[in-house]
C-alpha cells in the first residue's frame, strides 16, 4: 500500500474512525474556502490567550541589537568567526570547482537575486517607509477618509492584503511588549503624535496605532526542500522579497484611505509574537510560527495602524502536543541548535531569547554559525516538518483535524509522515528542470 492508499482508504486502522468522524465534522468545507475572509479550518480552536503563556513579571520590550547576528561575537569570538568565515570561503570555492549541484554560480546567483525587492526596504526606509511613498490621501482626493465598522475594515484589509500576497491574515491588539525597545541605535518609543516620524535619537511610534495586522506569505516548497542548498535560500530570499511588496503595497492602501500605517517585516518587533496574537499559528519546537494550514513553510511580516479593525483571536491546533512526541525539526537540524526537551519552559539559552515568555528555546549562534559551514544558509527544520505540505488536500486536512483533535494519534502520524518519505532532501539539480508555478508557489493549492 502506498502513502496514497493509506489515507485513501482510511488512515489506517487506527484512523477509520477518526477518519470518518472528522469526515462527518467538516460540514461543507468547501464554502468554508469560498469566503472571501481567510479563515482556519474547523478543526483549529479560538482561545483567550496564547497557549504558551507570558510571565508578566518578566515579559518586557526586547533590544533588537540582542538578536542572534548581535550575539555571534559574544558567543564564538572574533578569532573563531574569522576562521569560520574562512573555511566557508574555501568551501564555497571548493564546490564552484566541482560543481556541486545547488552551490553552483546560477545557484547562487539565484539565491543573490531573489532578495532584491527585499533589499529595498529597512525599518523606516525605502519600501518600508513610515510615511507615504506616493499614494493619494483622501484630503488630496477631496473626500472623507474612509469609514466603516471594525468588521468591514478587517473584511477590506483581508481581502487587500491577499491581493497583495498574504497566504494567511489576522489582527491583533498591538502588544508595546512585541515591539523593541531600541533599533538602529535608536530608542523606539510610543508617543501622542500624528504620524509616526525619526528624528536623531527616537523612532516614535503613534499612540494611536493600536492595531496589528499580522500576516505570512508563502514560500516555495520545492526550493525549501533542496535544503541546504543555495536553491533552498532562494525559496526563503523570494518569500522575504515578497513580504516587502506586500507590507509595501498594504501601508499605502491603508494610507490611501486616510489612515496612519507601518510596515514592517522583521524589523520594529517580533513578528512571531503578533502572528501568534493575531491567530496564525503557535508556537513550535522551533520556537517559531507553525501554521495549522502550511506549517513552517511561511514567512512573516506586519503592518501597525490607527484604521480601527475587529480582532482575531490566538489559536490552539494541538501543536504543543504534537511537538512533545515529534522533534524531527530537532533531529534534522545539523548545528544541534534546537531543544530536544521534553516540555517547553520559561529557560532562556541565551541573551538572543527574550525572556518571560514559554518556549522550546533555541541555541540561534549554532544555527548561524552552520549557515556559514553550509556555504548557503539552511532551511532543514522547516523542510521536515510534518505540518508543512504541498497541498491542502483532504487527506492532510483529515490528518491534521485528527492530530488537532486526538493527541494520543500524534506519534502515529508523526512516523508515518517520516516513512512515507516526506521531508527528505530533494535534488538541487532537478530544481532547475522542473516546470514552477509563479514565484514557485502553487497559489491554487491544488490537488496532487
Ligand atoms: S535552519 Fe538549519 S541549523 Fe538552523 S535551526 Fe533550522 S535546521 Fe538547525
Ligand atoms: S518538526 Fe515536529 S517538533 Fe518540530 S516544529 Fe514541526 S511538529 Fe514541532
Amino acid at each position: 500500500m502506498n502513502r496514497r492508499d493509506f489515507f485513501k482508504y482510511g488512515l489506517g486502522s487506527a484512523g477509520v474512525v477518526v477518519g470518518g468522524s472528522i469526515a462527518g465534522g467538516t460540514g461543507d468545507m468547501d464554502s468554508v474556502s469560498q469566503k472571501s475572509d481567510f479563515q482556519h479550518p474547523w478543526w483549529v480552536k479560538q482561545i483567550k490567550t496564547p497557549k504558551l503563556g507570558i510571565d508578566e513579571q518578566i515579559y518586557s520590550r526586547f533590544e533588537a541589537r540582542k538578536n542572534v547576528f548581535g550575539s555571534m561575537v559574544k558567543y564564538y569570538g572574533m578569532e573563531n568567526l574569522r576562521e569560520l568565515n574562512k573555511r566557508s570561503r574555501e568551501k564555497t570555492r571548493k564546490y564552484y570547482k566541482e560543481q556541486k549541484p545547488g552551490y553552483r554560480l546560477e545557484d547562487r546567483a539565484l539565491a543573490d537575486a531573489a532578495w532584491v525587492i527585499s533589499r529595498q526596504g529597512g525599518l523606516n526606509r525605502g519600501t518600508r517607509s513610515w510615511t507615504a511613498n506616493f499614494v493619494r490621501t483622501p484630503e488630496e482626493r477631496g473626500v472623507d477618509k474612509y469609514r466603516a465598522s471594525p468588521t468591514e475594515a478587517a473584511h477590506l484589509i483581508k481581502t487587500a492584503a491577499r491581493y497583495f500576497g498574504a497566504a494567511t491574515t489576522g489582527v491583533a491588539k498591538l502588544d508595546p511588549r512585541h515591539i523593541h525597545s531600541k533599533e538602529r541605535g535608536k530608542t523606539v518609543s510610543f508617543e501622542t503624535a500624528d504620524e509616526p516620524y525619526e528624528n536623531d535619537t527616537n523612532l516614535v511610534i503613534p499612540q494611536k496605532c493600536q492595531y496589528a495586522i499580522a500576516m505570512t506569505v508563502l514560500m516555495p516548497i520545492d526550493n525549501i526542500a533542496c535544503s541546504p542548498t543555495a536553491i533552498s535560500s532562494a525559496g526563503s530570499s523570494i518569500g522575504y522579497s515578497r513580504c516587502e511588496f506586500l507590507v509595501a503595497g498594504l501601508a499605502e492602501f491603508i494610507r490611501g484611505l486616510g489612515y496612519t500605517a507601518i510596515p514592517s517585516v522583521n524589523d520594529l518587533g517580533s513578528s512571531v509574537a503578533i502572528a501568534v496574537d493575531a491567530g496564525l499559528g503557535e508556537l513550535g519546537r522551533t520556537n517559531r510560527l507553525i501554521s495549522p494550514e502550511f506549517g513552517p513553510m511561511v514567512r512573516l511580516c506586519k503592518v501597525l495602524t490607527d484604521l480601527p479593525l475587529a480582532l482575531d483571536k490566538p489559536i490552539d491546533f494541538g501543536l504543543m502536543e504534537f511537538c512533545k512526541v515529534c522533534r524531527r525539526c530537532a533531529e534534522s537540524c545539523p548545528s544541534g541548535c534546537i531543544s530536544y526537551e521534553d516540555e517547553p519552559s520559561f529557560k532562556v539559552k541565551g541573551e538572543w531569547n527574550n525572556p518571560g515568555h514559554k518556549a522550546w528555546f533555541e541555541d540561534s549562534p549554532k544555527c548561524l554559525a552552520y549557515w556559514q559551514e553550509s556555504t548557503s544558509g539552511c532551511s532543514n527544520c522547516i523542510a521536515v516538518c510534518p505540518w508543512t505540505k504541498k497541498d491542502k488536500t483532504m487527506i492532510h486536512d483529515m490528518v491534521k483535524a485528527a492530530s488537532a483533535k486526538i493527541p494520543a494519534l500524534d506519534a502515529f502520524f508523526n512516523s508515518m509522515d517520516k516513512s512515507f518519505g516526506y521531508g527528505r532532501q530533494k535534488s538541487a539539480e532537478k530544481w532547475w528542470n522542473t516546470n514552477h508555478f509563479e514565484y514557485g508557489i502553487d497559489t491554487t493549492q491544488g490537488k496532487e
